[in-house]
Order: structure tokens, then C-alpha cells, then sequence
């Protein structure tokens, strides 16, 4: 899912390789379009309180403005070429930098200052000496071989875009990581992308442009996230149920799952352990197959199903209920040996995790012509509690 934002960037890789004749036929309608983009980004950020955001903004706005002022800047054309020999350098260091070391909070002196140096920083490349000095450690030279300098084509750079955007992709997409960070790939493949076309020169704007419409899209993704997710489960929760109920099909069900003897549990082994349980049942209730979970909020889980019939939703029911009690939790003792006799023995079995059970118990109803998202709930709430009063640990079906 993260992966979309990283989606503008590479469209527009492969418009920048297949039809660069389109970046000079089609201007962009706004010339402001990237300040447009950035401003936007940083409203929203803001409002949502995403500062890790103003790093990124502030990183495609500076080497944004560098690439503009390089080209409207009466250079001669070495210097110009000097520049855009030391920009790939800038661009993969700071990246790196920015993506993998970690930062401190914006609103700190060290946070701001780091804001500061990432937006103003690029600027430097402007002076001859800096832009010479760094091009000397560009891709474009040193993965160059001398009889590839006649091709026009800036060979040993695209190997660089090659080999360090396939490395960041690859890694990931082994950490399964958030749309943010594929934002910050996709930004900086976008910039380095223009590097490859920079005769274009209208090509600086369409790449700002993706790197900007990438963080867009990184953002409402984590919106939808916050609105969406619950964060210690990793299910949908509440609101998404309330959205999902409202387009039941006719043939659906409905079940409400709440935890049995939580309170006892918490007070017995710790708020954080119980944490840990319900984490465990989101996994579980995610895992299993047949029905959509949601967290309806605190120890209560609701399961809709896609169809109505009563033996199939029993024996899935009862395949969760027999699974989550039998699973083994393992703890570690929370209470340390109090005695040195009890600490003796205790040392000898380091590794011995005490294994608990827990059982969960539910109220199922199908869903009826009529039905409200209130009405059908309420009715698996019935069922959920004749469940508990006849015992607990079993399925209520009616
Ligand atoms: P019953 O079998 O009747 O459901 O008993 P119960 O103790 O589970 O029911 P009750 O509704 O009285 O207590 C629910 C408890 O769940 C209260 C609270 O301590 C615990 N709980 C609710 N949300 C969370 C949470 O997010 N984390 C943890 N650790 N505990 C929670
Ligand atoms: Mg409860
Ligand atoms: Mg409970």
C-alpha cells in the first residue's frame, strides 16, 4: 500500500525515458505549480502535526529552487555542466542522510536548524569552487568509462539511479515500509531522473512536480491511516465498521467477540501484557479466514461476514473461539524473585516464559430486511451477552 506513492515518480521516469518530446510540447499550466504543491504539503503536515513531513518539503523545495536559479543563472557552459555534475552527489548523500539517520523533532533549535540546512544547503552548488569540488565524487565521472563519454548519454549516472534506487527499493519492500518513506525514495528518484534529461530544462518542474504529488499522496495515506486504523491492533476500527455496516449486502452477518475476564487479567499481569494479548488476537482475528475484524473499541472485536448461512458462520466461529483459546501466550514473570531462596531458583530457568489462556466469547445475528447499522449490532450485543451469562468461552448464534 505504501508503495502508491512512490507511483508519480516512476510515471514519470518512464515519460522522461520513453517520451521526453512531451516535457517541452506540454508546459505546466501553473508556472508555480511546485510552491503550489510544497505549500500545500506543508499546511497539511502542519495541521496534522507531521513535522518528520517539513524535512522532505523543505528538501525538494531547496533543490528545486537550486536547479532553477542554476538555469537561469547567465553560467558559462562548464559551470553549468559542473553543477549538474555535483547535484547527483548532493542529492544521494543528503537523501540517504535525511532517510536513514534519526532526526530530531522540528521544533527544537535542532530540529529547525536542520530545516534550515536541508532547504538552504543545495544552494551552495551554486559557487564555482563548491560545485567543483563535489563534482569531483559524481557518478557521472567515476561510473563512466572513457569510451561511453562520446554516447551523449550520462551513462554512469543512470547505473547510479539504477543500482542505488534498486538497493533503497529492495529494502523497502523488505521492511514493508510506509507510504512515507516510499514518498522520500520516489522524491529523490524524481530529481534524479531530471538529472538525466536536464536539456530539457522545463523537465526540472514536471519532477518537483512528482516528488511534490508523491509526498501528497504519502500524506492523505497516513490520514486515512490515523482515521481508519487502530494503532495497537493494526485492524480498521470503529469508523470503518460504522462506514462498512452502512453497505451491507442482504446476505451478511454480524458478530461481536469481547474478551473473557479482561479486567481480572489486566490487574493480574499488567496493562502492558494485556496489550501484548490484544495484539495477539488482532493477528489472530487478521489471519483467519472467512470474515472482515474490526476493533470495535477497547476488548470488543466485531467480524462481518459476506454471506448468511448459519452452519458455515458457526463452525467459522467456533474454529476462532477453539483457536484463540488454545493458544499458548507465553509471559515472562513479571514479579521478580522477592527472596534470595525463590531468585536461586529462578536463575536455573532463565528462559522458562510462564504460558497463560485466555477466552474470548460471541455473539453472532444474520442480517435482517430492515436493518440499521445500530439495529444489527445491537442484536450481536443480545448474543454476546446471553454468551457471557451462559458461561462464557462459546458462540451465541441467532
Ligand atoms: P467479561 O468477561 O464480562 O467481559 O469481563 P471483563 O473484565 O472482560 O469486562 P469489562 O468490560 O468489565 O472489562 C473490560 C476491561 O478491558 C477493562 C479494561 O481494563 C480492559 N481494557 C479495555 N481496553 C483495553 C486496552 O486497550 N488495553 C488493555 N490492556 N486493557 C484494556
Ligand atoms: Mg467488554
Ligand atoms: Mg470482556
Amino acid at each position: 500500500m505504501g508503495f502508491i506513492a512512490a507511483l508519480p515518480a516512476i510515471l514519470w521516469a518512464l515519460i522522461a525515458w520513453l517520451y521526453p518530446e512531451w516535457l517541452t510540447q506540454i508546459q505546466l499550466p501553473v508556472p508555480g505549480a511546485v510552491s503550489v504543491g510544497l505549500g500545500i504539503v506543508f499546511l497539511l503536515a502542519a495541521f496534522f502535526r507531521q513535522w518528520h513531513w517539513f524535512y522532505w518539503c523543505a528538501w525538494v523545495g531547496g533543490s528545486y529552487a537550486t536547479i532553477q536559479l542554476g538555469l537561469q543563472q547567465p553560467l558559462a557552459q562548464k559551470e553549468v555542466s559542473q553543477l549538474y555534475q555535483a547535484f547527483p552527489v548532493w542529492l544521494s548523500v543528503s537523501a540517504l542522510l535525511l532517510a536513514f539517520i534519526k532526526k530530531p523533532t522540528l521544533l527544537t533549535l535542532k530540529g529547525a536548524f536542520l530545516f534550515i540546512v536541508v532547504g538552504i544547503l543545495p544552494l551552495a552548488l551554486l559557487l564555482e569552487p563548491v560545485a567543483n569540488s563535489v563534482a569531483t565524487l559524481s557518478p557521472v565521472e567515476l561510473l563512466t568509462l572513457p569510451d561511453w563519454k562520446d554516447t551523449g548519454l550520462a551513462v554512469g549516472l543512470l547505473l547510479w539511479i539504477v543500482a542505488m534506487g534498486g538497493i533503497w527499493a529492495t529494502f523497502l519492500l523488505y521492511k514493508g515500509s510506509s507510504s512515507f518513506a516510499w514518498s522520500q525514495w520516489a522524491s529523490w528518484l524524481a530529481l534524479m531522473v531530471f538529472l538525466l534529461v536536464v536539456d530539457h530544462r522545463d523537465a526540472s518542474t514536471w519532477a518537483s512536480v512528482a516528488a511534490v504529488i508523491g509526498l501528497l499522496l504519502a500524506l492523505a495515506d497516513q490520514m486515512l491511516k490515523l482515521a481508519y486504523i487502530d494503532e495497537l491492533t493494526g485492524l480498521p476500527q470503529r469508523r470503518a465498521l460504522v462506514s462498512q455496516l452502512q453497505h451491507l449486502r442482504r446476505r451478511s452477518a454480524v458478530c461481536m467477540l469481547d474478551v473473557d475476564y479482561f479486567k481480572k487479567f489486566n490487574d493480574r499481569y499488567g496493562h502492558e501484557v494485556g496489550d501484548q494479548v490484544l495484539r495477539l488476537l488482532g493477528s489472530i482475528l487478521r489471519e483467519h479466514r472467512g470474515f472482515k475484524a474490526y476493533r470495535y473499541g477497547g476488548e470488543e472485536f466485531t467480524l462481518v461476514f459476506s454471506h448468511s448461512d448459519p452452519d458455515k458462520l458457526k463452525s467459522t466461529l467456533e474454529s476462532v473461539r477453539s483457536k484463540v483459546a488454545n493458544y499458548p501466550l507465553k509471559l515472562r514473570e513479571p514479579s521478580r524473585p522477592d527472596s534470595k531462596r525463590k531468585g536461586k531458583d529462578a536463575r536455573g530457568k532463565k528462559d522458562a516464559a510462564k504460558t497463560v489462556k485466555i477466552t474470548i466469547s460471541l455473539g453472532a445475528t444474520l442480517k435482517e430486511p430492515g436493518d440499521t447499522p445500530d439495529s444489527i449490532l445491537k442484536r450481536a450485543d443480545e448474543n454476546l451477552y446471553s454468551a457471557k451469562k451462559s458461561g462464557r468461552n462459546r458462540v451465541v448464534l441467532k
